[in-house]
């Protein structure tokens, strides 16, 4: 890799105190809380540029990179088809606020992978997809109640940054301060997997609640997978009551296989929140779903959402081109296989090290719990072993490996992680369960 791109003096570039100077002008320093390693104490690194399955950090050190933009980059880093499409794109202007065709090539590809998913609407981020979806569910039931459910994650905005106290269903407190209660008391929170705590809150509020929302396979407490019968319990449940049934398949989308969770468990929800995987990097969201739910939307019907960049031809050019080169379904079985050596080497490293892990995964994603068995909801990720894991992340990093810096979040395999890159992210981690 060559340093000339990003700077024309990569040693000044190199001992600048970016972090010092972040420090000063960003809270944190960063852009993204999670990027602060708050998680696992220690400062962030600075990065200059990457490639495939490495980031290269300012100080020239070279990182096997597990983090990946937290799920978008699921060809690796700078994949050619997508660098190409994307440099055209710039090229040909960066906005036009006028529609283009890479907007419908690009729809035309997410639902056809997504049969649920007839129309849809292009938005910035995961965090607009899940708050235009729920205001479209709202809009179609006439009702008031969310549900969600504690340690899924879908984004920053005030109705959903809400999570359960333990046991049973809580009413909604919020989790950030500046979230006003009255406006939290809408949304109500439930354990993961907890289908009777579900079934007991439609029992009571059933007529009051617009929509459940759900990450089908939880990724945001880290890896958690939908007990048998979970997925089916919402869709029977929302549909016995009149509320909608949204997927947040933010994470999942293009990332558990072609057609996400609902086309891996043939459940199918009446809206679908999508970002990451679709805009390979660039900041992109999408909610679509029943044709008839999604004709609410404005211009077609009365309820108002837009954007400025939404459908920016430079996110939809890269989102289209790696949709292309991920190509269908058969690309998941690679994808899948080298998760799996990574997740069963680790699991097998751990047992012969005697420390007590787990290592729950499906399609691209995975998360190391240091656990007797595989957390369920989030009070048993909350459960697991944290300070074992702060010294499993920095031993790997001393090690040149980048593993997600927290606990509770999804490490990210791509197509880039060949077999060598897995072999040597699991010397690595031999090398440091051996020391925890
Ligand atoms: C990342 C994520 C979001 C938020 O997406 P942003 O683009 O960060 O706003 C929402 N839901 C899920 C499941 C996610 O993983």
């Amino acid at each position: 890799m060559t340093r000339d791109v990003v700077t024309t003096d990569g040693a000044a570039y190199a001992d600048e105190p970016w972090g010092t100077r972040a420090r000063a002008l960003m809270p944190g320093g960063v852009s993204s809380p999670v990027r602060s390693f708050r998680g696992v104490g220690g400062e962030p690194f600075f990065v200059e540029r990457a490639e495939g399955p490495y980031l290269l950090d300012v100080g020239g050190r070279r990182l096997i990179d597990l983090v990946m933009s937290y799920g978008p980059l699921i060809l690796g880093h700078a994949p050619a088809p997508v660098v190409a499409a994307a440099t055209r794109a710039v090229a040909h202007g960066l906005s036009f606020g006028a529609p283009t065709p890479l907007e419908v090539l690009l729809a035309e590809r997410i639902t056809g992978a997504m049969p649920a998913v007839e129309k849809l609407r292009f938005v910035n981020s995961g965090t607009e997809a899940t708050m235009s979806a729920l205001r479209v569910a709202r809009a179609a039931t006439g009702r008031r109640l969310v549900v969600k459910f504690s340690g899924c994650y879908h984004g920053h905005h005030d109705s959903l940054l809400i999570r359960a106290g333990s046991g049973a269903a809580t009413l909604g407190v919020p989790d950030s301060a500046g979230v006003p209660a009255e406006l939290a008391a809408l949304t109500v929170s439930v354990p993961y997997n907890d289908t009777d705590a579900l079934a007991r809150l439609f029992h009571d509020q059933g007529s009051d609640i617009a929509a459940v929302i759900v990450e089908p396979v939880a990724g945001n407490m880290g890896t958690v997978l939908p007990a048998p019968g979970f997925l089916e319990a919402l869709r029977a449940l929302t549909e016995a009551a009149g509320a909608l049934l949204v997927f947040d398949e933010v994470m999942t989308g293009f990332r558990v296989g072609w057609g996400g969770v609902q086309g891996w468990r043939g459940v199918t929800p009446d809206l679908t929140c999508l970002a990451k995987v679709i805009g390979a990097g660039m900041p992109v969201g999408a909610y679509g779903g029943r044709r008839d739910l999604m004709s609410l939307v404005a211009p077609e019907g009365p309820v108002y959402q837009a954007g400025t960049l939404s459908g920016n031809p430079v996110a939809m050019a890269a989102g289209l081109a790696q949709l292309d080169a991920i190509g269908g379904p058969t690309f998941y079985d690679d994808l899948s296989e080298r998760t799996a050596a990574l997740a069963n080497g680790l699991e097998a490293l751990a047992g012969r090290h005697h420390v007590a892990a787990v290592a729950p995964h499906v399609g691209g994603m995975m998360t190391l719990f240091f656990a007797e068995r595989a957390p369920r909801d989030m009070a048993e990720t909350e459960a697991t072993d944290r300070e074992r894991f702060r010294r499993f992340f920095h031993g790997m990093l001393a090690k040149g490996v980048f593993w997600p810096p927290s606990p509770f979040e999804t490490a990210f395999v791509s197509h880039a992680h060949t077999p060598d890159i897995i072999d040597r992210v699991l010397a690595a981690a031999d090398r440091v369960l051996a020391g925890l």
